[in-house]
Order: structure tokens, then C-alpha cells, then sequence
């Protein structure tokens, strides 16, 4: 066996992992003491890293047309169809749509191909989708893509302000760190700004549900605030900040006035009160922001108002303090840093950045090639899908995302993906929704074959190292880029043979005349302190931040401490920022506020930790989130089905009635696709508003419709795994999710209209499996019905009509269809249990609250009746919460639930004595 340090390729956290290898597989993997990232720390998505890999389900051949090629024939495809393309209808008609999935590495070269040598500036990527407007917010202000802190400023903070962001659940992590911190300095104040409860509020002195949208107008109001209290930093905005008076005036242009303020943003005029004084009289105060704040039609303004506040203040460039953007994905920074949205040009040069096209040309000697640099701009997202819609672009390379899913009004991307004469997508998983508009699929490597760099969100970069070899005849990205551009007759520059080459380039291009152009100012993206590194030294590279160059060897924790900024002035900026609400407007026809996000134990769309049964368990369907007033008016109850309306298209989803939603707005998650539900895509609800300066997609605030499904039945059907392949079910269910276990998959199902007979089950059971039931216990006055097939002693399916709440726990028969995979006929006790479902004596644990240790809700419960009533002794008695802690939150909520029902019960007592 041997270890290999690497990164965990989920979110912006970046934690490093240690990863055991034996015998070509991946055993087991622990949080890197050593990083500085996370020391030691992983979530439950990080420690379940090893159970998402294995062949199964990867592609592992390039097709071409839909048939399967060599290597040869499929790069020489590509080369040729996009070179026929360019011909025929120019530069401008390519296009790449990347991902933050991909490393560095991978992405230098895809750029470097495309806006360098393709000529077409048409490049963008998914993280404009998640973080576009922090980058702007950040150039407007600093002059630069920058973020300011790093995870330490979030510990030694005295006041953190969370907004726009559940970090308990999207960057479990660094919550933790965070929780940590608070506990060992009893002084830290947590605020916790956002329009749902979320688990992040476990750690909050003070929550604001403010309403949505409303973000600018409460960090506007703070301005106006600090400027009335006199809690301005002048002598620091004399030295360094321009656009104060512009940016105080625009404030200054709604009313400002506590009460004025907080009725726009449907707050306690006192709770906000108490906020503006926190933040007012803190000089260490970290605001972190993430999506909540981004993806919105006015999100560079929302950014642009939090770093306000810190730059009037003077609340950076200090420990403790900045505005920190977090991102969501692993390498969405890398992205940024290589020029791999459509508005920059490489290496932190924007095409606006003077000498930048004749420097990068030079620097990759395209001074003789025609066509050469694009000299302005490319479509960004969701206006590159516009563009193949109009026929103006005519092949797209996508690699490692799925557009089809995650764009707003995504229907309308999956018919200009139809309609593009070439798609070509380079992708590790054999069943993602984009390859259906696939011409060419070119099967790359996956997490644990990838070797390259990528930087987290507190700018370290860190190497991700390949330990196991891709499956079949997978190939790395870059390799692929560079053997389609050598074909293109670009050989030589695209001559890499291994990565630490790519990068050894790219940390060269960052210095490259960095600082000489007096006009430019200097670039603050520099790495050229990591230029020159041979294999050995890429291999052994350590995590570190960038600026890393002769003036800063070791790297560099905190920006700006100088209070020099990267204009051409050296000062900062503030902007001057007028609130807007949403653009999706509410009518009568679509009355709820749609909001929009992540769950705890998912990664985007599944498709690598969908391939954790665990990690399936914490939230196994689709739902909708909702406020039970709303609930009550939309005639639906908890874990009921519903279907809400949007304006391109409608989802289904189980209802989960919650307090902590406000009144007016629902709540679904962003990771299903059509592999897991029916109809669970988020994309088909949004209309496709972009903030006008990030283009960044409005995915906060959509406008929904909220209707009971109301079918006439509900069934869970298990299957074994090589039945799975056939599910005819899935034509006569009007809904239907599916959950891998580990032995089997769970298909949830629901048919018919209420009032409907149910129809006959028997037959129905007969039509959709090959194997006819064995064994069936009917209850019709009730509808429910337990049946199951048994074939040669072993068994192939189990299934219960009736609601999911009558499940029993489905380990004893998740291990009766392992006993079936080996072969092994089920015992005459076991058969004589099945229709029950459970072996005898099997207490149902209920809900998955603990997905490290497979703890339900039920166990829980019954240890708090039992008198753990902490934290602490739950974890003692039944383990749960003591390894990455990311089900602490819903922990104590259990805890603070059940007090509360004790209390009820003795009050209830005392009246009834
Ligand atoms: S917090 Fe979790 S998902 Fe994010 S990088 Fe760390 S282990 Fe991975």
C-alpha cells in the first residue's frame, strides 16, 4: 500500500486528502493533517471520495456519430470538423464551454488553443454561473480579481458575517473551522444573513431573514450608517479609496433610516440596528459571501456594496478582516487565474488591459498566425447558447460540465445543443444528460487519474495527484486539447509532456512584462516564484498562495496590507451602488419566490456522488422546500408529491414544511437530473436574467406556482441491479426518483390521479419485470400492497404501495440482494420475513442524519430519550457527528426539538393534574 496527498475535487474549501493505494484501487481516504486548508478535516462528500470511483458507469472509448473509434480516428475528426467549420463560417463560430471540474493545467491549454491559436475569444465556463459577479465586484473595486483573506482572517475575526452562503452545508469544512474558532474565542459575534433558517444559523449571535434581493439596500443602509455614526475610516479612504462621495451619494438616495431600511428589507428594525452597530464598531470583521449573492441580476452591485462597507471602514488588509468571496467549485479560481471566462484574455489580462493582445501574443508567438488573438470579448454562458441558437456559433467543445441541466431556461439550451451542427464533449461518466446532444465524445480522466494543480478560494494553489490509471482508453484533458491542436498543425506549442510543463508556462506567462507597463500598473495574479520547477519540484510542490514571486517567495496570506490596490492609481474603489430587486417578476399565475442551492451530501449533478449509495440517504429525493402557510394554501402537506410551475417548465419534488422558509418563498435543490427524477431539473424554472456587467444568471429568484401532484397511488419498487437496466415503470409513473443503494436501486414512484382506481397491481408488476411475483400481500381497502419476485431461491425485486413514511429501513433487504448478486438463495426465515421487509426485531432508524456514520433520526431520538442530550453524548454513545461534523446542526436542532416537545408534554401534565 502507499499514500498519495492530493485535493478533494468538490468545493472552493479545497481540502487536501490522503489517499490509500493498494493493488491499483483506492482504498480509503483521510483529511491531509498537513494542509493548510482543512488540517485533517474532511466533510462526508471528502470521506466518501473512494466510493464514487470503479469503472462502472465511466466512459471508457471515444465515439464518434454514436459509434466507437480508436484514438486516431476520433482526434482526427475533431480536428477536421472544427478546421471545415472555421473555413466555412469563421473563427468566431467555435466555442468551448469549460468547467471549474477541470484543472489548471487543463484549462491553460484549452484557452491557450481556442483565444490563441483558434482565434476565437468564445470560451466561458460553469463558474459563471457561481461566481462571475465576485469577480467583478472585486475588479471594480481593487483593480483586480482578488480575494483579500484567507481562511485564517475567518478565525481571527472578532465579527463574521455570513451572507448569501450556508457554509455548514457548501463548505463544511471551513463552517467547522469556523465553529471551532467561535467556541475557543467566546467574544466572536456570527451573523447570518440569508432568507431561509439554514444549519449555518446554528452558529449565529444574530440571524437577519432578510427579504430576497434585498442584500444592496441592507449594506447600503450600513454605509449611510457608518457615515452618520462617524465610523468612516477617513484617514484610511484619504490614502488609498477614490469614489467615496459618489458611492455615500448613492446611498444616500433611498431613505436610510433604520425603520425605512429595514421595511425594504422586511427586518426588525433592531436586530438590523444591533448589525450596523456590530459591524460599525468592529475593525476585524470578515464578511463571506457566496452564491446567495451572486447569482442575481444585480449581483456585481451586491458585491460591490459589501466591499464598501469594508473599504469605507478600513476593514481589510488586516487579520480578521476583508470581504471574502467563496467559491463554489474546486478549481473556479484556476479558471479565473488561466483567462477562462469570455471576457478575459489570459493570465488576469482582460483584452481592455493595455499591451495585454501584443503581450500574450508574444508570449505565444501568434504574432504570424491568421486569424490570431480575437481582439475583444467573447458570449459569456448563457449569451453562447444564444449565439447557437441564432446559428452564429456552430461547434461547441464542452468539457466536464452539463449545460443541459444547470443554465437557466434549460430546455431552450437542450434545443440549441439539438440544433448545433458539432458538440463535442469530453467527459469521464457514460450517462450524463449532455451526451444524448453529443456528435463526439471523448472519454477523459477522472479525479483520481488527473495529476495538475488547483487553487481554493483563499488563492492556494494545490497539486491534485493521479494515482490510479484512467480506465479503458480515458486520456487526460490537456492531452486530448494538445493532440486536436497538434492536428491542427499548432504542434510545437502545444508540445507538453506532462503537466508540470503546462504549468511551468503558465507560471511564466503570469510574470511575463508583469509590472513594466506603467500604464497597466502591475498584475497581482503572479506566480513566477513557481516558473522553472522541474518534475520533482512540480510533484513535491506544497500548497501556497499566490502572489508568489521574487517579492514574495513563500507566498502571500493577505492582500493589500500596503493599501496599495492593483489600478493604475494603487486605489481602491468605491462604487457607487443603487438597489434592484429581481428581475423574474411574481404574478398571480406564479406567486412564490423560487430560491435555489445545494444539499449537504451532493455535488452538482450527481453524477460522481450519486455513485455513493450513502451519501443518497441524507435527502434521496427531490423536494420542495416551503413555509407551511404556504403549504397550507397550496393544499399540500409534508412528504407529499407537488409540482411547481416556472416559466419554462415545471418540477416535481416531495414537500418539506419548514419554519425556518419564509412565507412566500420555496426552496429546491440545484443537483437533480434526468438520471435520478422525472422532472427534477431547477434549470427548466428559471427565466434567463443576467446581471448586465458579470452575466451571471438570476438562479436565486425565480418565479413558481405551487400544486399537490395528488396521485391516486405511491409506490417504493426495489430492483437488483441487472434488472435496473429495464424500467418500464418509469412510462407509467407520473413521478419517479431513483436512489442506488448499495446492492440494489430504489425507484420511487408515483402514478394515476386521486380519485383513480389504482388498477391492478399484479399485472401491472407482470408487464414492467421479467420476473413474475412470487410472493404479495394485498391490502385494497387501504391501497396498499407488498409483493415480490423471487427467481431460482434468489431475490430480484421488492415492492410496497403505499407512502415512503411506511418504509421499512432497507439494510436487510439491501443485504438480501448482495446475498442475491453472489448467488446465494434467500434462507426459508429470510423468505419468510420478505413481504415485512425487515428482518424481525429491526428497529427502523428513520431518516439518515449522520451519513459518516449511517445514523438515522429514530436512533437519535430514542439516545436523547434515553438522556443524551448533547452533542457530545450523542456522538459517545452512537458515534454520530465525530467525524467530519457536518451533521452537528441538525443534531442540535434534534436536541432542541425534543426539549421542546418535553416541555410541551410537562406543561400539558401540570394542566391535565
Ligand atoms: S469541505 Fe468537503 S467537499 Fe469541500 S473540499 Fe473539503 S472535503 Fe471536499
Amino acid at each position: 500500500m502507499h499514500q498519495v496527498r492530493t485535493t478533494c475535487p468538490y468545493c472552493g474549501v479545497g481540502c487536501g486528502v490522503v489517499a490509500d493505494v493498494e493493488d491499483a484501487t483506492l482504498t480509503t481516504v483521510s483529511g491531509d493533517q498537513d494542509h493548510p486548508a482543512n488540517y485533517g478535516r474532511l466533510c462526508v462528500k471528502g470521506s466518501a471520495l473512494h466510493e464514487t470511483l470503479g469503472e462502472g458507469g465511466r466512459l471508457t472509448r471515444p465515439r464518434v456519430d454514436g459509434v466507437e473509434v480508436d484514438w486516431t480516428t476520433a482526434l482526427d475528426t475533431v480536428a477536421q470538423r472544427l478546421a471545415d467549420t472555421r473555413r466555412e463560417h469563421g473563427s468566431h463560430a467555435l466555442a468551448a464551454y469549460l468547467s471549474g471540474q477541470l484543472l489548471t493545467e487543463d484549462y491553460y491549454v484549452a484557452n491557450k488553443l481556442f483565444k490563441g491559436f483558434l482565434g476565437t475569444p468564445h470560451l466561458d465556463t460553469n463558474s459563471r454561473l457561481c461566481m462571475a459577479s465576485a469577480v467583478a465586484g472585486y475588479k471594480r473595486a481593487f483593480g483586480a480579481d482578488a480575494v483579500p483573506c484567507s481562511y485564517e482572517d475567518l478565525e481571527e475575526a472578532e465579527l463574521v458575517v455570513l451572507v448569501g452562503s450556508n457554509l455548514a452545508w457548501n463548505h463544511p469544512v471551513l463552517y467547522q473551522r469556523l465553529r471551532t474558532a467561535k467556541t475557543r474565542n467566546p467574544l466572536m459575534r456570527v451573523v447570518v444573513i440569508d432568507p431561509r433558517v439554514t444549519d449555518s444559523c446554528e452558529v449565529a449571535d444574530l440571524y437577519l431573514g432578510l427579504a430576497p434581493g434585498s442584500d444592496a439596500r441592507l449594506f447600503n443602509g450600513l454605509l449611510a450608517f457608518m457615515a452618520e455614526r462617524k465610523r468612516l475610516d477617513r484617514v484610511y479612504l484619504a490614502g488609498h479609496v477614490d469614489g467615496v462621495d459618489e458611492a455615500l451619494a448613492a446611498a444616500a438616495e433611498d431613505d436610510c433610516s433604520l425603520e425605512a431600511i429595514a421595511a425594504d428589507c422586511d427586518l426588525d428594525p433592531e436586530a438590523l440596528q444591533t448589525f450596523y452597530y456590530w459591524f460599525a464598531s468592529q475593525l476585524h470583521v470578515v464578511t463571506l459571501y457566496s452564491q446567495g449573492i451572486n447569482q442575481s441580476s444585480s449581483g456585481t452591485d451586491k458585491c460591490n456594496a459589501i466591499i464598501n462597507c469594508h473599504l469605507a471602514g478600513g476593514k481589510l488588509g488586516l487579520p480578521g478582516a476583508g470581504p471574502f468571496s467563496i467559491t463554489g467549485q474546486p478549481n473556479a479560481m484556476g479558471g479565473r487565474e488561466v483567462g477562462g471566462l469570455a471576457n478575459q484574455l489570459a493570465a488576469h489580462m482582460d483584452y481592455d488591459t493595455p499591451g495585454a493582445l501584443d503581450r500574450v501574443r508574444r508570449f505565444w508567438s501568434t504574432e504570424t498566425l491568421t486569424p490570431t488573438l480575437p481582439e475583444a470579448p467573447g458570449h459569456k454562458a448563457f449569451a453562447l447558447f444564444e449565439a447557437i441558437e441564432r446559428g452564429e456559433v456552430q461547434a461547441l467543445w464542452v468539457m466536464a460540465t452539463n449545460p443541459a441541466v444547470s443554465l437557466p431556461e434549460a430546455n431552450r439550451i437542450r434545443a440549441a445543443l439539438a440544433k448545433c451542427p458539432l458538440v463535442i464533449v469530453s467527459e469521464c461518466m457514460a450517462n450524463t444528460d449532455l451526451l444524448a446532444y453529443a456528435d463526439i465524445v471523448l472519454p477523459a480522466s477522472s479525479w483520481a487519474e488527473k495529476d495538475g494543480t488547483v487553487t481554493n478560494s483563499e488563492r492556494r494553489i494545490s497539486r491534485q495527484r493521479g494515482m490510479l490509471a484512467p480506465p479503458g482508453e480515458a486520456r487526460h484533458d490537456w492531452w486530448i486539447i494538445g493532440q486536436v491542436a497538434a492536428r491542427l498543425g499548432y504542434g510545437e506549442a502545444f508540445a507538453y509532456r506532462h503537466p508540470g510543463e503546462i504549468f511551468d508556462e503558465h507560471a511564466r506567462l503570469s510574470g511575463f512584462e508583469n509590472g513594466r507597463d506603467a500604464k497597466a500598473g502591475f498584475r497581482l495574479f503572479d506566480i513566477s516564484g513557481l516558473a522553472g520547477l522541474d518534475r520533482e519540484g512540480y510533484d513535491a510542490l506544497a500548497p501556497i498562495q499566490w502572489p508568489v514571486n521574487a517579492a514574495a517567495p513563500r507566498g502571500t496570506a493577505r492582500l493589500f496590507e500596503d493599501g496599495r490596490f492593483a489600478t493604475p492609481s494603487g486605489r481602491a474603489r468605491l462604487l457607487p451602488v443603487r438597489p434592484r430587486g429581481p428581475r423574474q417578476a411574481l404574478s398571480e399565475a406564479r406567486p412564490l419566490r423560487l430560491n435555489t442551492g445545494r444539499v449537504r451530501d451532493q455535488w452538482h449533478t450527481m453524477s460522481r456522488t450519486g455513485r455513493a449509495p450513502r451519501l443518497m440517504n441524507h435527502r434521496a429525493e427531490p423536494f420542495i422546500k416551503v413555509h407551511p402557510d404556504d403549504a397550507l394554501a397550496a393544499g399540500v402537506g409534508d412528504a407529499q408529491l407537488a409540482r411547481l410551475k416556472g416559466a419554462n417548465g415545471d418540477y416535481l419534488g416531495r414537500v418539506r414544511v419548514a419554519k425556518g422558509q419564509r412565507p412566500g418563498e420555496v426552496f429546491v435543490p440545484m443537483h437533480w437530473t434526468d438520471r435520478f427524477s422525472k422532472r427534477a431539473r431547477m434549470g427548466g424554472l428559471l427565466e434567463a436574467h443576467l446581471d448586465p456587467l458579470s452575466g451571471q444568471p438570476e438562479s436565486k429568484h425565480g418565479a413558481v406556482a405551487l400544486t399537490p401532484l395528488a396521485p391516486a397511488w405511491e409506490a417504493t419498487l426495489l430492483v437488483a441491479d441487472d434488472l435496473a437496466t429495464t424500467s418500464a415503470w418509469c412510462e407509467a409513473a407520473r413521478y419517479w426518483a431513483r436512489i442506488p443503494l448499495d446492492h440494489a436501486e430504489r425507484w420511487q414512484l408515483a402514478g394515476g390521479k386521486a380519485g383513480e382506481a389504482p388498477g391492478d397491481w399484479l399485472s401491472r408488476l407482470r408487464d414492467w419485470l421479467p420476473v413474475a411475483p412470487t410472493l404479495w400481500c394485498d391490502d385494497p381497502a387501504r391501497g396498499r400492497l407488498r409483493a415480490a419476485g423471487v427467481a431460482d431461491g434468489r431475490l430480484c425485486w421488492w415492492l410496497m404501495v403505499g407512502p415512503p413514511a411506511e418504509l421499512p429501513g432497507l439494510g436487510w433487504l439491501d443485504a438480501c440482494f448482495a446475498a442475491a448478486a453472489k448467488g446465494l438463495p434467500l434462507e426459508e426465515t429470510a423468505r419468510r420475513r420478505l413481504l415485512a421487509g425487515c428482518d424481525a426485531g429491526e428497529a427502523d432508524s428513520g431518516p439518515l442524519v449522520c451519513s459518516c456514520h449511517q445514523v438515522g433520526q429514530q436512533a437519535i431520538v430514542t439516545a436523547i430519550h434515553g438522556g443524551d442530550t448533547s452533542v457530545e453524548a450523542l456522538g459517545a454513545r452512537l458515534a454520530c457527528g465525530t467525524q467530519c461534523g457536518s451533521c452537528i446542526p441538525e443534531l442540535k436542532s434534534l436536541i432542541e426539538e425534543e426539549a421542546c416537545h418535553a416541555r410541551a408534554d410537562q406543561k400539558l401534565e401540570k394542566q391535565t393534574v
